[in-house]
């Protein structure tokens, strides 16, 4: 397993490696961008259902060992499901956050956002 981490790592390692296990499968007929979409709202739900009707603070996941790496294997199924999505587009990933972060300082100004209020004035 190569040590790979979120400091030495960049988004076209996740899109290289998903691409390749998908075709090494034989899957590509069944990633249209409609199946892709729906399997990231279930995975998503899969994280979602592991904190459902729980108020556990992030040190109580942190602790508990076997939830947090419940947590760490939904992240990653949800992780795989957007990069094969982005794939199936052929979205830049990296274009699309720099984008929309610029529409959400925007959108989210400082000046109007701040202290905790999400009201905007
Ligand atoms: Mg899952």
């Amino acid at each position: 397993m190569p040590d790979n981490s979120d400091f030495n790592t960049s988004i076209s390692y996740f899109k290289e490696e998903i691409d390749k296990f998908v075709e090494e499968r034989g899957w590509s007929k069944f990633h249209t961008p409609k199946n892709l979409v729906q399997a990231l709202n279930c995975e998503a739900g899969e994280l979602s259902q592991l904190l459902l009707f729980e108020d556990y603070l992030p040190e109580d996941i942190k602790k508990d060992k076997k939830l947090y790496q419940k947590i760490s294997d939904e992240l990653a199924d949800v992780l795989i499901y957007l990069i094969s999505f982005s794939n199936s587009l052929d979205i830049d990933v990296t274009k699309s956050f720099i984008q929309k972060m610029v529409k959400n300082r925007k959108k989210y100004s400082t000046v109007e956002f701040n202290n905790g209020n999400y009201y905007k004035k």
